[in-house]
């Protein structure tokens, strides 16, 4: 739902951190179907074209991403996961696990985090990626939950005595990178592949109108032009034609 765009302020200070090592492996977290793309898309598809093997997350079903207040919300469900598992192959490939919480009524409860953690146990990856649940005057619940679950999930998995119930090894991973951060510090070159993120976005078809605002094909132009403008104005403090940029945190 339009996680990072409209944005987030620009990284100004340019001596602080740019372009990750590639991770072998990168779990990205979003509260709904199109959050990772917004979020990390170019980051995300930079990292699997040299390698990294992606995984996705999605936290709700994205059962209230329509404005149609008559829409078959069940058919909207099945819709939004064909759409994500269509934009994470664009993005490189990799799969997509779907949460299945209700849009609009994610939690942070034990059995929340503990699902997310055993996801993260599972999987082992190197480096994670999810929304910044600090972020000043979000409105929308569920992401700052998808935040605070990615988060205390985090926390939980690394440690051994969390969840035993898994019957998994703990894993700390080496870096989590949050998005639309309220402080962001770290740059991500994606110029090779910004069209590769557009993409992926316009895979998410049944989110045209409610948040790309588009009905038609010069709308879409718009939005295309917007995500390419606020992409570059990340970018061009470091002299980068396009970049995300995200909270960086390694003492995890
Ligand atoms: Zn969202």
């Amino acid at each position: 739902m339009g996680a990072n765009e409209p944005g987030q302020p620009a990284v100004t200070d340019p001596s602080l951190s740019r372009d990750l090592p590639v991770p072998t492996s990168a779990l990205a977290v979003g509260a709904h179907p199109d959050d990772v793309e917004f979020g990390g898309g170019g980051t995300l598809a930079k990292w699997a074209a040299a390698g990294c093997v992606v995984h996705h997350l999605v936290c709700t079903d994205g059962s209230k991403g329509t404005w149609d207040p008559d829409a078959d919300t069940a058919a909207l469900v099945a819709t939004r996961q064909v759409e994500q598992r269509r934009a994470a192959q664009i993005l490189g490939g990799g799969d997509v696990t779907f949460l299945g919480r209700v849009d609009g009524d994610l939690d942070t409860s034990r059995a929340t985090v503990s699902d997310v953690a055993r996801v993260i146990r599972t999987i082992r990856p190197q480096v994670v990626l999810g929304h910044d649940p600090w972020k000043r005057y979000r409105l929308h619940p569920d992401h700052r939950a998808a935040g605070i679950l990615v988060c205390d999930a985090i926390v939980a998995a690394r440690d051994p005595h969390f969840f035993r119930e898994h019957g998994l090894a703990h894993h700390r991973p080496d870096a989590l990178l949050l998005w639309e951060a309220d402080e962001p510090d770290h740059v991500e070159d994606v110029t090779s592949t910004v069209d590769t993120k557009l993409a992926a976005l316009l895979a998410h078809e049944s989110q045209f109108e409610s948040t790309m605002h588009a009905t038609a094909d010069d709308q879409l132009d718009a939005f295309r032009e917007r995500i390419r403008t606020r992409l570059a104005g990340l970018g061009a403090p470091y002299g980068l034609a396009a970049a995300e940029v995200f909270k960086l945190i390694t003492d995890l």
